[in-house]
């Protein structure tokens, strides 16, 4: 059942003037700069957490600074910000524009099924939990409890059930000192308004099994880049780098670049513009972890394109990373887990050669998440070849829709590193704030 609140038992305010659907980086970037500027601003985030993806990831290139250090204080500064109110494990349903600096909005809570002001993020009750599942942010290589908070820095720091595999054993509620525990607790449907609206839902991960000739989800030690910068990060599941099939720490690492990217064959033409940059990182960061590991880098060309990106590439190289100039046509398993890699070596003349590897990284791309075109019913938003949420004027115009109204941030719009998902997000709420300068006062008055 879902429940609609009345406006007089709302306990969030019914108008705002810009909404914010998503809370990535370049979300909560745009929130901030809004509110900072006076705006009032919902942000709807779909996951338990703000802190989209770059919250997960280890270190940043080409300055290698812990990510979580720089992500955290955005995410805090977001949350406790007075003209912000967040909305997290929340859906923005509808967006219906009714004229210039005014649309509905409908926005659906999922029950946590833990009370948000009464939990106090103690974790005694995911301790107790007697269920295991394979944990996503962690992208499945270690599990967590059916009661559980997402990850040690998520904001709100607040348990919730995933009624889907919980047993009902009622432990939970047994041993939540806070009485938090709530199985009662149904969806919750807002209706707001607002008077613009910021697009930044951020990409997918190209899935990996896409590609069966590299034997991902077959061969257990195959993995993607999202999880090995979860195995570098200092949440890490574990205190080093383990291989999945036997836990034994690898020796030899190569990391193929381009899985799913500048491929038209798997759907997606486009350079994800991160991955060699994102791969380098990593290596650099595994010689430092593994310094008797060698890493070996497959590519199709290095694309090294920002300030200090070639000296970071070069730096990996004076490190002893191993560039090979080549793509990878097959992945083999071998009985003891590894892994054979059959490659045409480009500077060798061509040559078909084999190499044997511990553990092989893919490399894997960006891809648009084009669901969010559903949300706006009236008028729709068109979305470009590719799926990306399509901008008026790529050149002078880089965050606004076809919309009035409708500006979008980040990755939403295209593949992109953190810096530019940043400017990205200021350029949309610059012009959020344009145009709420020039229709938002007349909105109101008129409904008024
Ligand atoms: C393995 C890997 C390593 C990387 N390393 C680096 C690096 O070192 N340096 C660097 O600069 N970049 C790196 N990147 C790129 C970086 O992750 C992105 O540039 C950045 O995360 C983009 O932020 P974003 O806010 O646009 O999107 P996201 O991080 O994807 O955030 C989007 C948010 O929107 C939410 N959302 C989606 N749909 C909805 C919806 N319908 N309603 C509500 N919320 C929704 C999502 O849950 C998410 O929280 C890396 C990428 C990968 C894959």
């Amino acid at each position: 059942m879902k429940l609609v609140r009345e406006v007089d038992e709302m306990d969030i305010a019914t108008e705002y003037d810009v909404l914010v659907v998503g809370g990535g980086i370049a979300g909560m970037e745009a929130a901030l700069n809004l509110a900072d500027m006076g705006f009032k601003v919902l942000l709807v985030e779909k996951e338990p957490s703000i802190g989209g993806k770059m919250i997960l990831l280890s270190k940043v290139f080409p300055t290698l600074d812990c990510a979580s250090c720089i992500a955290t204080p955005k995410m805090a500064a977001t949350a406790h910000h007075p003209n912000i109110t967040v909305l997290t494990y929340s859906e923005v349903e509808e967006v219906r524009k009714v004229k210039e600096g005014l649309f509905k909005v409908k926005v659906l809570k999922k029950p946590r099924y833990v009370k948000e002001d009464l939990c106090t993020g103690c974790q005694q009750c995911e301790f107790k939990c007697p269920v295991t599942v394979p944990d996503q942010f962690n992208y499945g290589m270690v599990a967590r409890k059916a009661i559980y908070i997402p990850f040690s820095t998520a904001t709100p720091r607040i348990a919730l059930i995933d009624i889907d595999n919980c047993i009902l054993c009622g432990i939970c509620e047994q041993v939540c000192p806070a009485d938090a525990i709530d199985f009662t607790e149904e969806p919750v449907e807002y209706e707001i308004e607002v008077g613009a609206v910021i697009i930044s839902t951020g990409f997918r991960l190209f899935p990996a099994e896409k590609m069966p000739n590299y034997g991902f989800g077959r061969f257990k030690n195959v993995i993607t880049s999202m999880q090995m910068d979860r195995l570098l990060s200092p949440t890490r599941p574990y205190n080093t780098i383990l291989r999945p099939s036997d836990g034994r720490i690898p020796d030899k690492i190569a990391y193929v670049l381009c899985t799913g990217s500048r491929d038209k064959s798997v759907g997606n033409p486009l350079c994800s513009q991160v991955c060699c940059m994102y791969s380098i990182k990593q290596a650099q960061l595994l010689m430092g972890a593994l310094p008797l590991a060698d890493i070996y880098i497959f590519y199709i060309d290095i694309r090294a394109f920002g300030k200090g990106f070639e000296e970071f590439y070069n730096q990996a190289k004076a490190m002893g990373v191993n560039f090979i100039k080549g793509k990878i046509a097959k992945i083999i398993e071998k009985e003891n887990g590894n892994l054979i890699l059959r490659y045409e070596d480009i500077d060798d003349g061509g040559k078909l050669k084999e190499e044997e590897f511990d553990l092989v990284v893919l490399s894997v791309g960006l891809l648009p998440n084009p669901e969010i075109r559903k949300i706006f019913v009236h008028p729709s938003l068109e979305l470009d070849e590719y799926g990306y949420v399509k901008v008026l004027d790529e050149e002078l115009s880089p965050a606004k829709t076809n919309i009035d109204g409708v500006y979008v941030a980040g990755t939403a719009t295209g593949p992109m590193d953190i810096p530019d998902s940043i400017i990205s997000a200021g350029s949309a709420a610059a012009e959020a704030a344009s145009y709420l300068s020039r229709y938002r006062e007349k909105a109101v008055e008129v409904r008024e």
